[in-house]
């Protein structure tokens, strides 16, 4: 680089703002040494949380700060029963990774990623947590939210839907009623006692009603019975019918049905998503199968180009993951993103939500803070 080009972009906004504090053009090594931290904390849910799979009172995350050069970034990791992980799993899994990570140069996350992935492969919210931390960071260092740095519209963030547990009548009807500000309501089915769930809802409510059945249909005859019953009763989607790997079926299933069926189980990245299309109407993402914010874009992008659907889920998160994926949910169609709002000790604050709208912040990367540190 020749002296006057140097003199031109060390004088230039554009540099300032680029990477403040790194000097001309952002081009020098990044200085201070990386630092990567790895908790784990116990989510506690308001409500036992019980799926087709499954039942709860309580989730143990695992959460990811970085910082360097003064800033830090937070990440959080939601290990799930259904993909093989546990929290302990996922913390050896982010110590293999911690090497690169604490080495590499955040700016240059794109490149970064392909290296800590290959350090804990199959460890998909082991990388959640790294990318979310990394992606707060470099946020925070640019000093705008990512939405902003993705040139998103945060007023087009999408409604969340409430998520409504496995529960008894009289539960499932004090729940709707907790629910009374969210526009539309999520229902989990998948049992013997479909019908009932649903007649308790509706006993509550005339909302519309998006139906998860979490594979809990157990082949193409039944899903087939219990979504025509459900067509006349206000339900806009169904998710998951069938289990992920009865991908004919699903489209046999879907050839006799007008209601559009999602995938969530049946998708976790990218190079999943393009063996659905015919079979399914949409697809659920979710940073904790995918491995993070870029490879959620990238399954965005994907779907569209497929003419698929998007919804955007989560799992039981505190405001950390939840705030990563609100930031990227102005580009999609639904979003059941409430995760933090089925916990009753959220270590942090972060994404808003007014009637089911997801708000999301002026604030710096994630746009996050924890919840005692203001
Ligand atoms: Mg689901």
């Amino acid at each position: 680089m020749d002296i006057s080009r140097r003199e031109l972009l060390g004088t230039s906004a554009l540099a300032a703002v680029a990477w403040p504090g790194l000097g001309a053009a952002g081009e020098q090594s990044v200085r201070g040494a990386g630092r990567l931290s790895v908790s784990r904390r116990r989510l506690l849910l308001r409500h036992t949380w019980t799926i087709a799979r499954n039942s709860s009172d309580f989730k143990d995350n695992v959460f990811v700060r970085v910082e360097r050069d003064g800033v830090v970034g937070w990440g959080e990791a939601a290990p799930n029963v259904r993909y093989g992980q546990s929290a302990e799993q996922t913390m050896t899994a982010i110590e293999k990774a911690r090497p690169v990570i604490e080495a590499g140069d955040w700016r240059h996350y794109v490149d970064l990623r392909a290296e800590w992935e290959r350090a804990m492969p199959n460890e998909s919210c082991a990388c959640a947590a790294v990318d979310i931390a990394i992606l707060d960071w470099v946020g925070r260092r640019l000093q705008a939210p990512l939405y902003r740095l993705f040139g998103l519209d945060a007023r087009k963030a999408p409604v969340t839907t409430f998520t409504i547990g496995i529960d008894t009548p009289e539960r499932i009807k004090q729940k709707v009623a907790e629910a009374k500000d969210f526009p539309v309501l999520k229902i989990k089915v998948g049992t013997e006692n479909d019908e009932g769930i649903v007649a308790a809802v509706r006993e509550a409510t005339d909302k519309p009603l998006r139906v998860d059945a979490n594979e809990g249909w157990r082949d193409k005859e039944q899903a087939l019975r219990k979504i025509q019953w459900l067509q006349g009763r206000g339900v806009e989607l169904i998710e998951q019918p069938l289990p992920a790997a009865m991908i004919e079926e699903t489209a046999w299933l879907r050839e006799r049905l007008e209601i559009p069926i999602l995938a969530d189980e049946a998708v976790t990245r990218a190079a999943d998503i393009p063996k659905l299309a015919g079979a399914y109407d949409g697809i659920n993402i979710k940073l904790m199968k995918a491995g993070g914010i870029q490879e959620a874009l990238r399954m965005i992008h994907l779907a569209r180009a497929l003419g698929l659907k998007i919804m955007l889920g989560c799992m039981i998160e505190s405001s950390v993951a939840i705030s990563a994926a609100a930031q990227i949910s102005p580009l999609v169609d639904y979003a059941d993103l409430d995760g933090n709002l089925l916990i009753s000790n959220d270590p942090f604050v972060g994404v808003g939500v007014q009637e089911g709208k997801l708000i999301l912040n002026d604030r710096a990367g994630l746009g996050v803070s924890e919840r005692d540190k203001g």
